[in-house]
Parts: C-alpha cells; structure tokens; sequence
C-alpha cells in the first residue's frame, strides 16, 4: 500500500470514528432517564396536617405515599379516603406505632395485619409496602412482614422534619436530593407543611419529577431502600 493510502485510510479511520463519538454524544439524550424523586410522608393520617398537606401536593401536582398508622386510621377513616381519592398511594407503618424489634413475631404479624384490614375496610386496596415505626428493625421484622406479604421500605433522604425548623428541612433535602431519592417526611408537622411548597419549587426548577414509592421501585430506583432485596 503507497504512503497516499495509507494516510488515506487513517483519514477515514479518523473520520468513522468521530462519527461514532458525535453519534454516541448526540444520541445520549435519547436514553437519559428522567430524573424521579418519591416523598414518602410517615404516620398520618392526622387532621391538623393531612387536609394542607394534600392540598400542597395536589397544587403541585404531585402523587406521594403516605405510611398511616392503622390506630389513626380507625380515628379518621374520612382523611384515608380522602388521601386514596386524591391519588396518592397507601402504605403500611403498623397499628400503634411501636418497636417492632421488640414485639413478639405474632404481635408484629398483628401490627401489620390489623393495618393491611382496615385500609382494605375503607379503601378497599391491598398494602404491599410497610415502613417500621423509628426505622428499627431486625431480620425477624422483615421476614415476619415478608410472611404477611410486605416488603419492608426505608429511604434514603431523611432531614428529621419532626424536630427541625423549615429552612433546615429545606437545606437538607435540596443538598441530598438525587434521582431515585426516597425523602421521608411527617405527615404532622407544621414545619414540614412550611417547607415543603419551597422544596417542591427548587426540585422541579432543577427538573425532577415526583412519583409513588411503588411506581418508582417499578422503574428500577430506590432499589436498595426495600427488603427483602431480590
Ligand atoms: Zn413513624
């Protein structure tokens, strides 16, 4: 092969492969997933917050899970429906809210079923996902919920909305924020209820979308917030 070919050939070597990096650069938008966070709101339902806080969400457009208590549950059955009409999803946090490392297996059982019954009661849905009150737990709690058909939850972005003012809620969770964040927050506070139309505004400014805990798991995210892992 003369000189002229062979630079001839490595022209078009050079030139395949900067078509091949433009097209891979230029194509990549076309597979950039969209950027999901899940607000995930504990121990409600609760007549001095839940009507705002629907009322936040709802101007936002937003659907969230909600982790009731089953003893609120019984107290405000009206609230549950209200919070399963407006679209958002129902999950599990046990009937009284105690240390589930504690209990016995059949008291656990109890504290999940009772739960899992009466949402089925009022809204007629079936509740796959629990969170353990405090966030303690052990083996035999998940695999006591496993028998009882949940999956036990946590999250990954927690900014203690039940003891810290709202500027502080709303650093916390704007500076942890990532795609597939699952945020815990109260279903209670009057803090929370301040900071949350700012963190709204700030997480969609920087273009996240909200979603359900289950919808989000579904698309691959927040996988390893969720036990059993399989
Ligand atoms: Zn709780």
């Amino acid at each position: 092969m003369s000189l002229k070919n062979i630079s001839w050939v490595y022209s078009l070597r050079k030139i395949v492969l900067f078509a091949l990096i433009f097209l891979i650069y230029d194509t990549s938008f076309l597979f950039s997933k969209e950027k999901l966070i899940s607000l995930t709101f504990h121990d409600g339902p609760n007549p001095n917050s839940t009507p705002q806080l629907l009322k936040i969400l709802d101007d936002a457009n937003i659907k969230a899970t909600f982790f009731v208590v089953g003893k609120m549950v019984k107290k405000y059955p009206e609230l549950l429906k209200e919070i399963h009409a407006r679209g958002h999803e129902i999950a599990n946090h046990t009937y009284n809210h105690r240390n589930l490392t504690m209990l016995s297996t059949s008291d656990i059982m109890s504290e999940l079923l009772r739960t899992k019954i009466l949402i089925k009661e009022i809204v007629g849905l079936n509740t796959h996902l629990f969170t353990p009150p405090g966030g303690r737990f052990d083996s035999r709690v998940i695999e006591t919920a496993r028998i009882c058909g949940f999956r036990m939850a946590l999250w990954s972005v927690f900014p203690e909305d039940h003891r810290n003012p709202s500027p502080v809620i709303y650093e916390k969770v704007i500076t942890n924020a990532r795609d597939g964040s699952v945020v815990l927050l109260h279903n209670g506070p009057q803090d929370t209820l301040i900071a949350l139309p700012k963190i709204l505004e700030k997480l969609k400014a920087r273009a996240y979308k909200f979603d359900t805990l289950s919808s989000l798991l579904s698309k691959g995210k927040g996988k390893h917030i969720v036990y059993p892992r399989n």
